[in-house]
């Protein structure tokens, strides 16, 4: 025989994004798109050791903190080849931007190439910086100014 206990079990029924303040509760679809880290830190962490860290973020604003570094993987309308391509283009970039510097013809296309992806991609990305940064190398090495 099998006695049975009444208990309470919590469920989330509403996410609140903790960059822009959107809601979103169980029926609706962002609420499933919402992105949540919960990360206990270890020793060497700059937030301190054994502290833990929660963020949630509304899928927009994640896009926009990290979508420019994001690794995507699984059903894609883009081909392998170009995303692998992409990762190559963002790392030479970024590379680029390290040096501060473009010294030759393959570095400018490099960097145009990126500047062209950011472009596209400026309505959506809250973090411009490497767009104007590159624009900024690219110009520099072309001899003209922005301004
Ligand atoms: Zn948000």
């Amino acid at each position: 025989m099998r006695h049975f206990r009444n208990i309470t079990v919590k469920e989330i029924s509403t996410l609140t994004c903790d960059s822009c303040g959107e809601q979103a509760t169980q029926g609706d679809y962002t609420f499933h798109e919402f992105i949540t880290v919960n990360h206990h830190c270890g020793f060497g962490s700059m937030h301190g050791d054994g502290k833990q860290l929660s963020i949630d973020l509304c899928q927009q604003c994640f896009f926009g903190m990290c979508g420019d570094i994001l690794t995507v993987i699984g059903p894609t309308y883009e081909s392998p080849e170009r995303f692998e391509n992409n990762t190559r283009l963002r790392l030479a970039a970024r590379n680029i931007l390290l040096a501060k510097k473009i010294t030759n013809k393959e570095e400018e296309t490099i960097a145009l190439k990126r500047v062209n992806v950011l472009w596209d991609a400026q309505h959506i990305s809250a973090e411009p910086n490497e767009l104007y940064q590159l624009m900024d190398l690219v110009f520099t090495y072309q001899g003209v100014s922005r301004n």
